[in-house]
């Protein structure tokens, strides 16, 4: 079952990020950069925010971070996520992609134990047939399903 239960909550790719969401449906997490000068970015735009260049690459990510920062949601703005309140959102900075913050969610965690500077790592939640969304718990709690 999908962490949020809803099809209302499904990413609908549009142009400029239909190939981030292509990468994730393949478990792969990778983002946007500039092929002229290299610098990653978040979400994916048409033009780098560095050099204006509209050259695109992409830069594969380990799926592993750190909290950069995060709140904890009390109220439920869409009926699909009462179940999971409170919940946690949370940007993530990538161990091996420099110069981008991501927006996840932290799960398998109480949200009183979420704090700045703890590792995380992506899991794939898949939200409808063939669509996965990158989600993050803490790092430790994997290896101790290993
Ligand atoms: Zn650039």
């Amino acid at each position: 079952m999908p962490f949020f239960d809803s099809q209302a909550l499904v990413p609908q790719p549009n142009f400029d990020d239909r190939d981030f969401w292509a990468s994730c449906d393949h478990r792969l997490l990778r983002f946007q950069c500039c092929a002229l000068c290299q610098q990653a970015r978040h979400p994916p735009m048409p033009v780098c925010p560095h050099c204006r260049s509209l050259k695109v690459g992409w830069q594969d990510s380990c799926g592993q971070g750190t909290v950069f920062t995060f709140t904890v949601v009390h109220h439920a703005s869409h009926e699909a996520v009462k179940p999971k309140l409170p919940y946690v959102v949370a940007v993530i900075i990538p161990d091996d992609v420099s110069g981008v913050r991501w927006v996840s969610n932290i799960t398998d965690i109480p949200s009183e134990d979420v704090h700045i500077g703890m590792s995380v790592e992506v899991w794939w939640d898949e939200v409808m047939p063939g669509r996965f969304v990158p989600r993050c718990r803490p790092l430790a709690a994997q290896a101790l399903k290993k």
